[in-house]
Formats: C-alpha cells, sequence, structure tokens
C-alpha cells in the first residue's frame, strides 16, 4: 500500500482475504465508463454495470477498499439518522418516501448480494442494536422504533435483564432492535466485490490518482499520472475522501473522521459473554459509541475521533467506551487502533449529483455506507443504464456547499467537545 494514512493499522488489513492484484494503469485507455474510487460505491457501480455488458474501469488512488470501506466497522445498519417524516418533509412526497424505502431494504440488499455472488466476508445477520445512552434519550429512541416500524421496518424495543443479557453488560437500559442489520468483514466485501466485478469483465487499477477531468468532444477525459481514461460517463464515488478534481464537490460534505480499536484475541469463554447472539451495537451518543464481535475472536468498539491514526485523545475516547460498555476489557487487551474518514451532508442523508452531461457523483452516507453505499452504486448504475432522474430512487440535486468549508476541522474540533460535554451531562442527571 502506497500510502497508508492509517489504513494498514486496522484488525481487518490483517485479517482479510487477499486482495485480487490491481493494475496500474499506463498510456490510455478508451472505455464507456469510469468509476473514481474504489469503495464499496464505486466497485457496486462497476460491477452492476460489468453484468449488464457495460465496458467500465474503476481508478483508485491507493487500492480498492483504501477509504472507508476497508477500515468501516462493518455493520451493516439499514436506518437514517432522522425519523421518517423528517426525510419526506425534506425530499417531498415522490423521493422522500424512495429514500425510505432504500433504507428500509438496504440490509437484505446487502446480504442478498453476498449470497448470489457467495462473497466470502465473514457475514453474519443477528441483528443491530441501538442503546439509549440515557434516560432523556430514550423516548426519541422508541418513537424512531414506532415510526420505522409502522413502514415496515422490522424493529422491536428491549429493555433491562434481556437487554443486558444482549449485549453482555448494563451499559444501556433500553435499545432498539432492527432485526435485518448484521455485520460482515468490510475489506473482504471490498475485496471480494472487486473480485467478481473483475470477472465480470470491469477494469480496476490502483495507485492511479486522478487529477483532472476535462471535456473532450461529447467525452471526459481523465488524468492520472501515467495515464489518460476517456469515456462517456464518469462516476465519482470519492465519498470522505473527496478532493478537487470535480469543482464543488469537496464542499458538499464534511469529512468526519471515525475510530475504532479491536481486543487481542479473546478465550471462547470472554468471546461468549459478550454480544452472544452476535448482534452489533450502537447508541445515541452525539458523539456515539458503537461496537461488535469480528464473527472470529475479538470485540471492537469505536467513536468519533481526530486523527485517521487514533491517537492520543482519540485513544483515550476508546478507552472511555471500552470501560462503559465492556468494562472487563482494559486498555492493555487492546491490539489494533484505526480510524478513517466518513462523509457527513447538511441534511444527514446520501447525495447523488450529476453536475455537467455524462458526470455523476455519489456519496455522503453518513457513517451508514456498507448498506446504503451498496444501495447508492445500484442507483448510479442504474443512471447509466438509462433510468430517468425522475424514477430514481435518490433525486439529483445541485451541490449544496457548507458555508466557511475550509475551515471544517475547527468547527468538527469544537463541535465535537461541546456534544461530548452534553453526553455526559445526560448521563450524569439519567
Ligand atoms: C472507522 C470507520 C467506521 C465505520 N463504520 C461503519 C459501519 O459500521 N457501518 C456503516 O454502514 N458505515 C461505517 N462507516 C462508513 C462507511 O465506511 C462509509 O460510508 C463507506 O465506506 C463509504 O464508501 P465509499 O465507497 O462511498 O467511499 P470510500 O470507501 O471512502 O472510498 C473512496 C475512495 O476514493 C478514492 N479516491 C479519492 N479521491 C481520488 C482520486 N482523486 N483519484 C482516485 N481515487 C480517489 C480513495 O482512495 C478511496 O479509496 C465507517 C467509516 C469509518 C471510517
Amino acid at each position: 500500500m502506497r500510502n497508508s494514512n492509517g489504513a494498514q493499522n486496522s484488525l481487518w488489513q490483517h485479517t482479510a482475504i487477499k486482495l485480487p492484484t490491481p493494475d496500474t494503469l499506463n498510456g490510455s485507455l478508451n472505455v464507456d465508463v469510469t468509476v473514481v474510487g474504489a469503495g464499496f460505491t464505486g466497485l457496486r457501480t462497476a460491477l452492476e454495470l460489468a453484468r449488464k455488458g457495460v465496458d467500465v474501469a474503476v481508478v483508485d488512488k491507493y487500492e480498492p477498499g483504501w477509504g472507508a470501506s476497508g477500515r468501516s466497522g462493518g455493520q451493516v445498519n439499514p436506518l437514517a439518522h432522522a425519523q421518517p417524516n423528517e426525510i419526506i418533509k425534506q425530499l417531498g412526497p415522490v423521493f422522500g418516501p424512495r429514500m425510505l424505502d432504500n433504507y428500509i431494504h438496504s440490509a437484505d440488499e446487502v446480504f442478498n448480494l453476498i449470497e448470489k455472488y457467495d462473497l466470502k466476508c465473514d457475514s453474519v445477520r443477528s441483528g443491530w442494536l441501538r442503546g439509549a445512552h440515557s434516560r432523556s434519550a430514550i423516548p426519541e429512541l422508541e418513537q424512531m422504533a414506532e415510526n420505522w416500524s409502522a413502514l415496515g421496518l422490522d424493529i422491536d424495543s428491549v429493555e433491562g435483564n434481556e437487554l443486558h443479557r444482549l449485549v453482555g453488560s448494563e451499559a444501556y437500559s433500553v435499545a432498539t432492535r432492527v432485526k435485518s442489520g448484521g455485520s460482515l468483514h468490510p475489506l473482504s466485501y471490498t475485496r471480494e466485490l472487486a473480485r467478481v466485478a473483475i470477472e465480470k469483465g470491469a477494469k480496476i487499477f490502483g495507485n492511479s490518482e486522478v487529477s483532472s477531468v476535462m471535456k473532450k468532444g461529447d467525452r471526459w477525459q481523465l488524468t492520472t499520472g501515467s495515464a489518460t481514461i476517456d469515456s462517456e460517463w464518469v462516476v465519482f464515488c470519492t465519498n470522505g475522501y473527496t478532493d478537487d478534481t470535480l469543482k464543488g464537490l469537496k464542499q458538499t460534505i464534511i469529512p468526519l473522521i471515525s475510530v475504532q480499536a479491536a481486543t487481542r484475541p479473546l478465550s471462547d469463554e470472554e468471546y461468549a459473554q459478550v454480544l452472544p447472539e452476535g448482534h452489533t451495537i450502537a447508541d445515541t451518543r452525539r458523539v456515539i459509541y458503537y461496537g461488535r464481535k469480528d464473527n472470529r475472536n475479538r470485540i471492537l468498539l469505536g467513536s468519533l475521533g481526530a486523527s485517521e491514526y487514533c491517537i492520543g485523545p482519540d485513544k483515550e475516547r476508546i478507552h472511555k467506551a471500552f470501560a462503559t460498555v465492556f468494562p472487563q476489557f482494559k486498555p492493555e487487551d487492546i491490539e489494533f487502533y484505526w480510524g478513517g474518514k466518513i462523509a457527513h451532508t447538511k441534511d444527514v442523508l446520501p447525495h447523488l449529483h450529476e453536475p455537467a452531461k455524462g458526470i455523476l457523483a455519489g456519496l455522503g452516507c453518513n457513517g451508514r455506507g456498507v448498506a446504503m453505499g451498496t444501495v447508492m452504486g445500484r442507483i448510479l448504475s442504474e443512471r447509466i443504464l438509462g433510468k430517468k432522474q425522475k424514477d430514481m430512487s435518490i433525486p439529483t440535486t445541485p451541490y449544496d456547499p457548507f458555508f466557511c468549508h475550509r475551515y471544517h476541522e475547527v468547527g468538527v474540533s469544537i463541535t465535537t467537545k461541546y456534544f461530548e460535554a452534553r453526553d455526559a451531562l445526560d448521563v450524569k442527571f439519567s
């Protein structure tokens, strides 16, 4: 891996299936579609196009899964951050319900894909618990369950001793449970998507950073360090790693850093005590705690952070998360720390843009990209295969840039501290 930026420190790098060796692009290439970014979104786009006979190339600055996809928690969480009525209000009566539908079926889509192509990624479908971190968080959490359940999502509430048993600790007294959720090995999932896309005819290139995109006749020309690619369509799937190549796109998202840690291999007894039925867990903290088993022999916990290397205060936050959720594990039990960038959008919903004929961008899954990135990739492919914008299940919107985007790091740092203080107050006065 040419530039690790924290990616090589992850547990997943040490336990993933082998990567089909990506070629480096040299000279010039002509294809129908070029996808920039080889994460869940870009690779699903490529897979769907290739299986329909479209000549598609995927280029990544480093390698498939180098971005958030290969470093994520691997939780397949089929729910939006907002209440359904807020999403309808934001997107209107046509696209609102379609977006809700995307979320509700997103976990099914991932697990169906895994089954269809026999993707070897340690997937387990045993549900997702979302715990209330304080008493004041319970009403909103329960309302969420009620509203999403009314739309057909299989979601209920668990509390008291039964919840303590399912978590393996007394950290939460009430949680919602989404039965269609689950977990997978995110780097293996990404590499398996790459493998199947290649088998269907896609070309995948690593170590190929796209530095410019220019109109050339009725096609687009991309430039990397050592090559050019001409294509009718270019699809940007760069999410939290979006740079200035496509003017204006970077300003539509705030890259937030998510960090996590994994324990040493545990004894059978230690492993069995935690999340005994294999649920994933996340909570209602503004500065979230999320965790799972690796489906082998370790426990993972994560939160928000400031560095992709998960150092200094980020490590301390992770230690605090363990002390709160799984206090039996001490800092000396932790073997891996790492982090990566997720893309936060203003309305906390995924965005699809078509800033010019033949250019698409799909990004902003706001920390829920295992499921929604997989869905977004399919939706992007449908547009290229001829679906009209008005018929798609995510609206095509103009850029909505963040005000004072260049100062986002300062803003995020202040907001994180403020939110953490509010989370602590919630707990104190619970
Ligand atoms: C620590 C962490 C934990 C997470 N946990 C979860 C979880 O449990 N569940 C969940 O649903 N989501 C989770 N997420 C979020 C999830 O990982 C992302 O939403 C998802 O991976 C986004 O996928 P993507 O394909 O859109 O982008 P990415 O996987 O980030 O891929 C973008 C790619 O674009 C490439 N790129 C950028 N610019 C260029 C360029 N100019 N030229 C060529 N290539 C370029 C990058 O190299 C990168 O590989 C987590 C994220 C992190 C960081």
